[in-house]
């Protein structure tokens, strides 16, 4: 008998199993992918989820990776062109964006050293309930044969798609049409930090990672995205020839290192997160374009605010329980709300003359330059970038 089954062992599921294990409950971390593998993601860290990685202890192994900081953001929409750093969160004013593979294998590391019992391989496909319909444990497959395990609560951390959303049949209780595609890929001797190039239609961005490669990504509008597949390598070189002419440049006479990754599947919405012992958390309760890079912020926020929620709750007292899941799932959906309409903002890849008239005021002080990478980053919502002096420069 576990007091946690977390069903997903990457950046929702793994911290939570981590931090639970710490504070002393035995843990079932499972995976049907084996450890160390990639996932469809890029991987751009922002502030926030880097400050969690330092809280956990986690940030120097990241670090180790040999994945560079990025302290320098440039961000070039129409005449405007904003250059600087955010003010940072924690003492963390760098974001760092390292490999899908490198991340969640310190991740899962962890989970395993705080004494979580970690199965990869290992599909989950249905649910054990009592007999009130409580759901009580997990069955599914692991190397060819049979397996169930217990708990007092399952956690579905199994990503947009997630088996365990499916089987609670967890309501949509916010749902928004998906608005863009992405296509990335990875180029050598491509010197950048971070770079985001924004136009009608078209999003571009280029940032540095493990290996000295250089993630390339670009978006281009849902509406597109039929047209785009049938030759989805050309449609991505001419997104960056039209929307970032200098990082074309650089590109130029050189061959992607990897294939081109790509989807336009990417949904908007936020499911019930909580039901009679289960919990949803990461992308399985909540997901939004990747156009502003914070889902895994994000997950590393609700792995902090479940188990926050959860410690000395978690046990036989099912009424305890569930009001602790409660709080999660309303904490979960007040922090997360205003970052998934201003990513519906960006993600209509229409930049409106209100939003470039602040960035001309903005982009002539250092200080609200900062601000508005908090902004990025996810620190700030829009409200701090109201600053006297930002009215006086409007
Ligand atoms: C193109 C793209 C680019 C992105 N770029 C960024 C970015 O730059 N920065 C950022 O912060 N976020 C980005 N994201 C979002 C980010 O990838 C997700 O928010 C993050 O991966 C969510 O983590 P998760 O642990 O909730 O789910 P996932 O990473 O999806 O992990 C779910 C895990 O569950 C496992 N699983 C699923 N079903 C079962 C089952 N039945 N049994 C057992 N295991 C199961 C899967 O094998 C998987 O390992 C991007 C997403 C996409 C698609």
């Amino acid at each position: 008998m576990f007091d946690a089954i977390l069903v997903g062992a990457r950046c929702a599921g793994a911290p939570v199993a981590m931090l639970l294990a710490r504070a002393g409950y035995r843990v079932l971390l499972l995976d049907k992918a084996p450890s160390g593998t990639d996932t469809l993601s890029t991987h751009l860290i922002h502030q926030p989820g880097v400050a969690a990685l330092a809280r956990w202890g986690l940030l120097d192994a990241v670090r180790a990776s040999g994945c560079p900081q990025l302290d320098r953001v440039v961000y070039e929409v129409a005449d405007i062109r904003l250059e600087g750093c955010a003010r940072g969160v924690e003492g963390q004013r760098a974001a760092f964006a390292p490999r899908r593979h490198v991340l969640d294998a310190i991740l899962v590391e962890a989970a395993a050293a705080a004494g979580v019992e970690v199965r990869d391989r290992c599909r989950v496909t249905g649910l054990l309930r009592d007999g009130s319909g409580r759901v009580v444990g997990v069955e599914g497959r692991h190397d060819g044969r049979s397996f169930s395990d217990r708990a007092h609560l399952v956690i579905g951390a199994d990503g947009m798609r997630s088996t365990v959303a499916h089987l609670v049949q967890a309501p949509y209780t916010v749902k928004d049409p998906r608005l863009t595609c992405a296509y990335y890929t990875y180029w050598q001797d491509v010197p950048a930090t971070l770079e985001l190039y924004e136009a009608p239609g078209s999003w571009v961005a280029a940032v540095a990672t493990n290996q000295g490669a250089t993630l390339v990504l670009a978006y281009v509008p849902q509406s597109r995205f039929k047209e785009v597949r049938t030759d989805a390598h050309r449609a991505y070189r001419e997104q960056i020839r039209t929307t970032a002419p200098a990082l074309d440049e650089r590109l130029h006479g050189k061959e992607p290192v990897e294939r081109l990754y790509g989807t336009g599947d990417q949904r908007n919405f936020f499911r019930r997160a909580t039901g009679p012992g289960w919990a949803l958390v990461g992308d399985a309760g909540h997901h939004k374009d990747s156009i502003t890079a914070r889902g895994i912020s994000d997950a590393f926020l609700q792995a902090d605010i479940l188990v926050g929620r959860l410690i000395g709750r978690l046990g036989e007292d099912a009424a305890e329980l569930d009001a602790a899941l409660a709080q999660f799932e309303k904490e979960r959906d007040t922090a997360l709300g205003p970052g998934y309409e201003s990513t519906l903002g960006v993600a209509h890849l229409t930049p409106h003359e209100q939003r470039l008239a602040l960035l001309r005021a903005v982009q002539k002080d250092p200080e609200l330059t900062a601000i508005y990478f908090d902004l990025v980053a996810g620190i700030e919502t829009a409200g701090a970038l109201y600053t006297p002096k930002l009215l006086a420069l409007l």
